[in-house]
């Protein structure tokens, strides 16, 4: 037997296609054996696998083990309960006094310079989780810090505290490691069509929830990202560096274009950005490896890793590896290896720490000046403050406040009623953000609405405002008003066990889980398809339509109580329930009447996989699991087939690519719809299904829609390509619309006027019935961000989202996503009316 396992146990380890430690090591760094290295801990050479997580893990608490020059600690966990580590390296005597170090360090980074604060330098790897090479270069690199007897590292440690986070995204990277290393042969295929190449869907790149966690440094929805930005404010770096991998051939790093820089980031982070490019070209020229700058990549959304830090009185730099994913891929520059990725990113890893240190004086320098531009800017910005107010729905007006203060935005509750920009704000409702503080320069990046930019290229979205993305009130006051710091706003009153019935004012933020959680176990809930007033244990209130209404009467034996429960559980959290001491109303419909209408529970398939945006997929599963309180059934585009959709109450198709979906199955789509099924599409899926007829008869339905004729270009020169692109891209800006408050899809919200985040180019085909639009795009769209004159012309006036009744169902098309990234809180309410009143959306032809 033990011969056998000695002839037949070939590994799968390949000697040859990795290096080991001392090897990627340079020449001069005299190594620490009492330090252990990758390959000890692990079993087998960096290069060799891809690392996963808790592999990584192992490693770096293995080193910090052995070594007196680091510090870990867990500083939080992924959706999937992996820990997101930070290693801190710094001399030995350090580590006792960490907290004084970081005092004075921030002492001096506002202000207050002796001239003996440590140099704080953050490094952050593979944040795109299928961006490998800089997780395991980190191996390496981590090894470097603590193994190291050289001159240079002792000299580093010495003035140094090094923040050192081996993964920015412990899902993804695990998730890819599962994928590249079960797919990897003995023998390496560097033919690009080979399957390693090609991860199945989603892919590693975003988290548990497929989202980008390199958009999320500014909505901070994700606890990978929270837990990070408040050790980044914690700590305040001079220097903060994130390694990607790139599709395209070309190693980069930053600057990136220097006119896409945003104009809000202070002119000398460029210069220094320059000044630190020097070392890691450096470093590749030495190592003859080709490399380039001030292309393809920006410096302008701030929820990027290497941008947020330039707003916050940082640099931050983006580096990006030629991607690859098995240990050996054709390129057109040759063969590329994973060895030869993790060399490039220790490479320009060692380049940035050479760099910083050597420029250490300069970037303390810039740091301090960085807070006192932001306070000129702020005495001569022309305004005191910005007030926001609560659109009569505290919860929303509570994350918004949270958000600022997870980014160090301070502010005030307004103290006495204020006029604004055409509002009024009250004392309760309202909030007061000054300008005068040390985030004024991230607060501006959160609530500007700019329009006109140098450039009109931008690597992603070209707006965020906050405030419009959570659809709330707010104004630029010129003077700084009474504020106070007690909040006064105040604490709903419990549900009474003897109401008749109990209300939930439906415009409030958490009130789709409360209706979620009454259905899931069978309470009988109603809507208010019309304003009214009842009569309650706190005296006459006025609610408006989509109020939810459950009667004790009416439920089932026993379920009164749960009711009451989850009433009694919402209330203690914050939401408005009221208590109804009569059907009879003083205005407006009697509770007992038509104009409420059940509310059935709902069950609804959200198609994924290949084809399906993975982005909006997970938009939309997050939104479901994460603030609905459960999971839609998902299904892969291609398993629909074999799907019984008379299962389900609603289909949900986001953006995405559903040509391939055949005929006899958009059939039985059609008849589900006709039946009673409510589909919801965003994006492509809306275009996708204009082309469904819900016709009876196959005779009735056309038999192709006709193409419009098009006169052809006039000719330009090839160059100006380059220039006429943006105009036609909608890489993502903020519009206004116009919204039909009595429509079943517009209940909860109280104003008009709707602020939408706007992508892509899908145009809705105009509804053939009258009352099917709840919502336009204003006649002067453009509220903040880029978008071409012609796209904006296209858009005037146009259908935003569209709900049609067909036969006993509803088609809900929307244009774009109103569950963008997760922080787009305006237009959720959108969403989940589509799943909860669409069913209330009246049939609505007029005869002939
Ligand atoms: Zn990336």
């Amino acid at each position: 037997m033990r011969v056998c396992t000695l002839l037949l146990g070939l590994s799968l380890s390949m000697p040859g296609l990795a290096l080991t430690s001392a090897q990627y090591l340079p020449s001069d760094a005299e190594l620490d054996p009492a330090i252990p290295t990758p390959e000890s801990v692990l079993g087998w050479e960096v290069g060799d696998w891809r690392v996963s997580h808790d592999q990584l893990v192992r490693y770096m608490e293995a080193l910090a083990a052995a070594s007196d020059r680091i510090s870990i600690k867990t500083i939080g966990y992924s959706h999937e309960g992996r820990p997101l580590l930070q290693l801190i390296f710094t001399q030995p005597e350090n580590h006792g006094r960490l907290e004084a170090l970081r005092l004075q360090h921030l002492r001096s980074a506002y202000g207050d310079d002796d001239g003996s604060a440590p140099l704080v330098l953050w490094l952050g790897h593979s944040i795109h989780g299928d961006e490998a090479s800089g997780s395991n270069a980190a191996l390496l690199s981590a090894y470097y810090l603590a193994a190291s007897r050289s001159d240079f590292v002792t000299e580093l440690l010495k003035d140094s505290i090094i923040l050192f986070d081996p993964s920015l995204n412990p899902d993804g990277l695990n998730h890819f490691a599962s994928w590249s290393n079960s797919n990897r042969s003995l023998h390496p295929v560097a033919d690009r069509r080979h399957r390693i190449h090609h991860q199945a869907w989603p892919g590693g790149r975003g988290n548990h929830y497929w989202f980008d966690l390199n958009r999320d440094w500014l909505p901070l929805v994700h606890p990978e990202s929270r837990a990070r930005v408040a050790e980044y404010h914690r700590w305040l770096p001079q220097v903060l560096t994130d390694q990607h991998e790139r599709s395209s051939d070309g190693y980069f790093f930053q600057p990136g274009v220097p006119s896409r820089q945003h104009p809000l980031t202070p002119p000398e982070n460029l210069e220094l950005t320059q000044a630190l490019a020097q070392f890691h070209a450096r470093a590749m020229d030495a190592a003859g490896e080709t490399y380039f700058t001030e292309d393809d990549y920006d410096d302008f959304y701030f929820g990027k890793g290497s941008t947020y830090p330039d707003i916050n009185g940082s640099i931050g730099i983006l580096f990006e590896q030629p991607r690859i994913s098995g240990p050996e891929m054709e390129r057109d520059t040759g063969l590329l290896t994973f060895v030869n990725a993790i060399q490039n990113h220790l490479r320009t890893t060692l380049s940035t720490l050479h760099g910083a240190h050597e420029l250490r004086a300069s970037l303390k320098d810039y740091q301090r000046g960085f807070f006192r531009t932001m306070s000129e800017r702020a005495r001569e910005a022309g305004f005191a403050a910005w007030v926001v107010g609560d659109d009569g729905d505290p919860a929303r007006a509570t994350t918004f406040l949270d958000l600022l203060e997870r980014h160090q935005v301070s502010f005030a509750a307004l103290d006495r009623e204020v006029r604004a920009g055409g509002q009024l704000f009250s004392p309760g409702h309202a909030w007061v953000l000054p300008a005068k503080q040390r985030q004024f320069g991230l607060l501006q990046a959160l609530m500007e609405t700019r329009t006109e930019f140098q450039d009109d290229t931008f690597y992603d979205v070209s707006a965020w405002t906050q405030p419009l993305a959570y659809n709330l009130p707010f104004a630029r006051l010129e003077r700084l008003p009474q504020t106070t710091d007690g909040q006064s706003s105040a604490v709903p009153s419990a549900p009474d066990p003897e109401a008749l019935a109990w209300i939930v004012p439906w415009r409030q933020l958490q009130a789709p889980a409360v209706l979620q959680s009454l259905l899931a176990f069978g309470a009988r809930v109603r809507a208010a398809t019309r304003p009214f007033t009842a009569t309650t244990r706190n005296g006459d209130l006025a609610f408006g339509r989509g109020t939810l209404v459950v009667h004790a009467g009416l439920q089932d034996p026993g379920l009164a109580s749960r009711a009451l429960e989850v009433l009694a559980k919402a209330a203690a959290d914050g939401v408005e329930v009221a208590s109804a001491v009569s059907s009879l109303t003083p205005d407006g419909p009697d509770l007992g009447g038509l104009k409420f209408r059940l509310v059935k529970p709902v069950r609804p398939l959200l198609i994924v996989g290949q084809g399906v945006s993975s982005y909006e997929a997970g938009d939309a599963w997050h939104h479901f699991d994460q603030r609905l309180g459960y999971s839609p059934v998902m299904v892969e585009m291609h398993r629909l087939d074999g799907i019984r959709l008379p299962d389900f109450t609603h289909l949900v198709m986001v953006d995405g690519d559903y040509r391939l979906l055949a005929e006899p199955l958009k059939q039985r789509m059609a008849l589900w719809v006709r039946e009673g099924g409510t589909l919801i599409t965003s994006g492509r899926a809306s275009d996708w299904a204009e082309a469904l007829c819900f016709k009876a008869l196959p005779e009735d339905c056309p038999a192709g829609t006709e193409k419009p004729e098009r006169d052809p270009p006039a000719t330009r020169a090839h160059e100006d390509f380059s220039d006429d692109l943006p105009q036609r891209v909608i890489g993502g800006a903020i519009v206004a619309t116009a919204l039909d408050l009595t429509h079943p899809l517009a209940y909860g919200y109280s104003r008009p006027g709707l602020p939408l985040f706007r992508r892509g180019a899908t145009l809705l085909s105009p509804s053939g019935n009258a009352y099917s639009t709840p919502l336009h795009y204003a006649q002067q769209p453009l509220l903040a961000g880029f978008i071409g004159q012609q796209r904006q012309d296209e858009i005037r006036g146009q259908p935003a989202l569209i709900a049609e009744r067909q036969g006993a169902g509803l088609v809900v098309r929307f244009a774009n996503n109103p569950l963008f990234r997760g922080f787009w809180r305006g237009t959720e309410r959108l969403f989940d009316n589509a799943l909860y009143m669409g069913q209330v959306v009246s049939a609505t032809e007029l005869p002939e």
